[in-house]
């Protein structure tokens, strides 16, 4: 890989979805039709009873372990609660901390999402940190204050040997799900590169070069090649389309060519303008 290209990323959040058998359908589809190209790294979250099902089919496969949610404590009196320990033990590699069903479901602060990145990364986990703003939020040009506060606060005492590995999931609330809102190319981009800068702030212009943000949002079959090609977008979280085998593995296949296309037009590193002073 060159030295200017960051690794892609599919990763399917099958959210409180299947049965123990559509779940080891659904895996088993995955393995076999993703094939063993590792251009574009590929995981599946399944709902915790399933971890240790699909767990077991994953081996041998290009297809990563991770879990949708965590309890920030080791151990201990946390009645219905999943801890960190127990998830590596059940061979997860990811797992998704701050989503919005979380956030604005369950109620989930940036403080109690701190704790759980903390945490995970202290356990020996990859974070897959979800930022994203609601509609009503980018209606009242809230987007930027929005992020920022979410970067700055759900990344707060975070060690910079746990930041290599923390990937950023960019989801605006308004597009995830059948809210039939879509973002544009361009405001993904554009969200992409403001936590790409904020993100450069707070811990340098290296580690934000090498930071992995995802975009996620109603990614399907036919926008995710649009989406995965723009600047800054390393992949994709999936949702509604990680539930059918085959298309998560065409939204694989469409950032294994937006990977290659990368690679063709990449260029000897020079500066990178996401990283530039925004201009007033
Ligand atoms: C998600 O919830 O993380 C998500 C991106 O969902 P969907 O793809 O269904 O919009």
């Amino acid at each position: 890989m060159k030295p200017n290209l960051r690794q892609k990323f599919i990763i399917g959040n099958w959210k409180m979805h299947t049965t123990a058998a559509e779940a080891g359908q659904l895996a088993k589809a995955i393995v076999d039709g993703v094939g063993i190209e590792d251009r574009v790294s590929v995981a599946v979250c399944p709902p915790f009873p399933y971890l240790a099902l699909v767990g077991k089919i994953l081996p041998g496969s290009r297809v990563a372990l991770g879990a949708q949610n965590l309890y920030p404590e080791k151990e201990g009196a946390f009645t219905g609660e999943v801890s960190p320990t127990m998830l590596l033990d059940l061979g997860c590699k990811h797992v998704i901390l701050g989503h919005s069903e979380r956030r604005h479901k369950l109620g989930e602060t940036d403080a109690f999402i701190n704790k759980k990145v903390r945490i995970a990364f202290a356990a020996g986990l990859e974070v897959i940190f979800c930022v994203g703003e609601t509609l009503e939020q980018r209606q009242a040009s809230q987007t930027e204050a929005v992020l920022d506060r979410q970067i700055v606060q759900g990344l707060a005492g975070v060690p910079a040997d746990a930041l290599p590995h923390l990937i950023i999931a960019y989801e605006p609330v308004w597009a995830i799900g059948s809210t039939g809102h879509h973002a544009t190319p361009q405001q993904v981009q554009d969200a992409h590169a403001l936590i790409r800068r904020r993100f450069g702030q707070m811990f340098g212009k290296e580690l934000a070069q090498s930071l992995v943000i995802l975009y996620g949002g109603s990614v399907k079959p036919d926008n995710a090649g649009s989406l995965l090609r723009c600047d800054g977008v390393d992949g994709a979280l999936i949702g509604g389309a990680s539930l059918k085998a085959d298309q998560f593995i065409a939204i694989v296949e469409a950032g294994t060519s937006a990977w290659h296309t990368e690679e063709e037009s990449a260029s000897e590193p020079t500066h990178n303008p996401e990283l530039e002073p925004k201009q007033s």
